[in-house]
């Protein structure tokens, strides 16, 4: 099978709107081991549009459309998909039920315009939407599949996880597909690569690498007769693979950084406060993603100026004089400061140059300084990042989530 995208809005073709859709689509069905041999952007005009369907269709047995399923006139996907694969619109009384529903949910009055979207190619099956009003469609001609999604980009990832990727998993004739997402931290790509070629992966085993900013994303997908059969495959790959990477691995699937790190803290009874100076809030931020984290979190200190670090930190102004803001010696300071200021069990502090200006020779752009206490000792850790000012302070405060969590693995090891 191969597939191929179509992207549907002005937006895109104009360039205001980064096509993201397209590639997360490419990458889920890349997953599938279906390969996507090319992606069409149109505007929101009804000759271009069919015109490029027809064309697609010539061509791909899965296409999957995004955009132009709302209310508006401007929203023309449906019927242009009716017109070209030549099955009319029919209304549908269940999607008729599903927009009322929405609307009445909200306490807000329905338009009668968004009605429209309760109109769908003949025989095509809507794909609840459980974020929006638009549905999907799953329509099958004589030997195609054609797919259309919202085009906002988190109701087209939940139709696509909910809905079609089951499907096409089904349509996988016979053999089916399994995989499995590996997430690990602190390593990148070309370590993994040469981790990956001193093992003996089995044949039908593709493996996947997903780089972020300090952390790869490695998928595993194996294509098998049997569900049984996939699963040994993937497992006998897998465990070789998590012995060689070792604390590098910091979950799977969709595990992050954070959640795992609180679950770790819970898991050790530990408190944390943060002290962050260049990272202005972001460790905390993300630690304060995850749903219940004022089990562990006491508080953060964004020690930005020196005034603040020196005020509230006891970092003296001697040690800013000898050694300056960013080092490992204020970076101590401040963890040990801020763990007393909120009376936490560890403190964890960042500090550091995430530029573009304030570099020197010595202390150069994406220098940064992060400290660890905890009641026994303080570990610190001096890294160098490249990139711009974002890229810096993402890197760093991912560095810094990493650091604490190999730390109270290593903590729950010794006791
Ligand atoms: P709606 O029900 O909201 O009208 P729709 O299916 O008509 O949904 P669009 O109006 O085309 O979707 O797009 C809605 C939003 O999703 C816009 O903000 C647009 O920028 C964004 N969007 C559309 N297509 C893409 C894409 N390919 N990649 C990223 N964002 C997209
Ligand atoms: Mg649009």
């Amino acid at each position: 099978m191969d597939a191929e995208l179509l992207t549907i809005g002005s937006e895109l073709t104009s360039g205001a709107t980064v096509n993201t859709n397209a590639a997360y689509l490419a990458r889920r069905l890349a997953a599938l081991g279906i390969p996507c041999r090319r992606q069409i952007s149109v505007g929101d005009e009804r000759t271009g549009l069919a015109e490029a369907l027809r064309e697609a269709l010539r061509r791909c047995d899965l296409l999957i459309t995004t955009g132009g399923l709302g209310p508006t006139f401007d929203d023309i996907t449906m019927a242009t998909i009716a017109e070209v694969t030549q099955h009319p619109l029919r209304f549908s009384p269940m999607v008729a039920a599903t927009v009322r529903r929405f609307y009445t949910r909200r306490h807000r009055q329905l338009q009668r315009a968004a009605l429209r979207q309760a109109y769908l190619p003949q025989g095509g099956a809507p794909l609840p939407n459980p974020l929006g009003t638009a549905p999907g469609l799953w329509l099958r001609l004589e030997e195609q599949v054609v797919v259309a999604l919202p085009g906002v980009p988190a109701e087209m990832r939940a139709i696509m996880e909910r809905h079609v990727l089951p499907r096409l998993k089904r349509l996988g004739a016979g053999g089916v597909i399994e995989s499995h997402t590996l997430r690990t931290a602190g390593l990148v790509e070309l370590s993994i690569e040469s981790i990956l070629r001193t093992l003996r992966i089995p044949e039908c085993v593709q493996i996947g690498l997903y780089p972020h900013l300090r952390m790869v994303d490695i998928r595993l997908t194996a294509a098998a007769p049997s569900r049984q059969a996939a699963r040994r495959a993937l497992s006998r790959i897998e465990r070789p693979l998590r012995r060689a990477l070792g604390m590098s691995v910091y979950g799977t699937g969709e595990d992050t950084l954070e959640g795992v790190v609180g679950e770790l803290l819970v898991k050790r009874r530990r408190t944390i406060a943060v002290a962050e100076s260049c990272t202005g809030g972001l460790v905390c931020d993300r630690l304060t993603n995850v749903p219940g984290s004022s089990r562990y979190i006491k508080g953060g200190l964004v020690a930005y100026h020196n005034e603040v670090k020196r005020q509230h930190l006891d970092v003296s102004d001697a040690m800013l004089a000898r050694f300056g803001a960013v080092s490992a010696p204020v970076a101590r300071k401040m963890a040990e400061g801020v763990r007393r200021l909120a009376d936490a069990d560890v403190g964890l502090a960042i500090t550091g140059i995430a530029g573009p200006t304030g570099g020197t020779a010595k202390k150069p752009v994406g220098l940064v300084y992060l400290a660890l206490a905890d009641p026994r000792n303080t570990l610190t850790r001096r890294c160098q990042f490249f990139g711009d000012r974002l890229s810096i302070k993402t890197q760093a405060a991912q560095t810094a989530l990493d650091f604490l969590r190999r730390s109270l693995l290593s903590s729950s090891r010794n006791q």
